[in-house]
């Protein structure tokens, strides 16, 4: 019997240059899951960040011209190169999509033509974040607004310093081979890269940036985001750390099926692959429990995409970076066999950088 399938939350990284504002846009973007638990609001997950469509929606950005199906995004919390290549899935990246971020007033330096060589490298998607527009000489701030609402408020000594930065970067892509476009003149996404003036201080054009990721997640991968949401786990561990009471706890991002407590599962550990089985599953509290003792919520069973928290025995030696599959109908070699190349696959990879 075909299992049926649906969409998962297509997971996104960010990247560019040091001091561009990477940081800064992943906190802008989080900052809003500490004022509100409601069903469709931000929220925290263990190493990334989750906001469902509803939020992007409200937040007012552009979505007339897609038909939206994709849940969400979700965003993992570590920027930059070094999480892109070492965080891997079935021997690709992990991330589906990518956030470039490059400093409008500086345009590109080292590292985010860097980042662009490696998205080109694994066909990743990607939209650039113009980001500080804020610093502009003259800038008007309209906290959070939509680029097209606040660039309208703007004088037009402002408007044309915008224009000529903007250009300036697409420029740049073209020396690159990348055709590119402000976001709003864009028609089709398969044929020109989006560029979304920013501020990571203001929140102005963050709506247009979630925006652009739902239209591209749409544009091309809602294939390869189809998954089976009943089907076994499998994920990619950020971090193993102990924690107290809890013992040896895996960080990680589950990227398809379900995981349950009680649910055998295989990673890859220094010199072996670890057999072993799913504890508890832990979740952040909301930040309006923060007085509970426990920093951690229990939860039964977890859909990607997902970060969450995997307490179980025998997790000493396990490597950052390592696969994570659950067993499920007695197709425990075959998964061992999955992790064990899938391993080989980022020792590859974690030597070359
Ligand atoms: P990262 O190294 O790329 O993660 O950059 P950060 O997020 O740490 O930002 C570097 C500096 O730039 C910090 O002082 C931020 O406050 C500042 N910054 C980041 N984004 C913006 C922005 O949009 N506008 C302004 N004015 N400052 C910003």
């Amino acid at each position: 019997m075909a299992k049926e399938s649906t969409i998962r939350t297509p997971i996104v990284c960010v990247m560019g240059h040091v001091d561009h504002g990477k940081t800064s846009l992943l906190d802008r973007i989080r900052g809003s899951s500490v004022v509100s638990t409601e069903e469709g609001e931000i929220t925290q997950h263990i190493g990334a960040t989750l906001v469902p469509i509803d939020a992007v929606t409200r937040m007012g950005g552009a979505l007339s011209k897609v038909s939206v199906n994709v849940p969400g995004l979700l965003f993992i919390d570590t920027p930059g190169h070094h999480a892109f290549t070492t965080l891997r899935a079935r021997g690709g990246a992990l991330a589906d999509m990518a956030i470039v971020v490059v400093d409008i007033n500086e345009g590109f330096r080292p590292q985010t033509i860097e980042a662009l060589q490696i998205l080109r490298n694994y066909k990743t998607p990607f939209v650039i974040a113009a980001n500080k527009v804020d610093r502009i000489h003259g800038w008007r701030v309209q906290e959070n607004q939509p680029f097209l609402k606040t660039f309208a408020q703007q004088n037009e000594r402002v408007q044309g310093m915008v224009e000529t930065k903007v250009y300036e970067l697409v420029g740049k892509l073209s020396d690159l081979g990348f055709n590119s476009e402000r976001f709003d003149r864009v028609s089709d996404f398969a044929r020109n890269i989006c560029i979304v003036p920013t501020s990571a201080l203001t929140g102005e054009g963050l709506p247009d940036i979630l925006m652009v990721l739902i239209g591209l997640a749409q544009r091309y991968m809602t294939e390869s985001l189809k998954v089976s949401a009943d089907g076994p786990g499998a994920g990619t561990v950020l971090e193993v750390k102990e924690e107290r009471g809890l013992g040896m706890t895996l960080d990680l991002i589950l990227y398809d099926g379900t995981l349950k407590v009680g649910d055998e599962i295989v990673v890859a550990g220094n010199d072996q692959i670890i057999e072993t089985k799913v504890r508890s599953l832990l979740k952040p509290r909301p930040m309006s429990e923060i007085l509970i003792e426990e920093r951690f919520e229990r939860v039964k069973s977890v859909t990607a995409a997902a970060g969450i928290k995997v307490a179980a025995p025998k997790l000493d030696g396990v490597i950052a970076g390592s696969p994570l599959r659950a067993v499920r109908s007695g197709n425990r070699d075959e998964v061992i066999e999955q992790v064990r190349r899938e391993v080989q696959d980022i020792e590859v990879n974690l030597s070359d950088v």
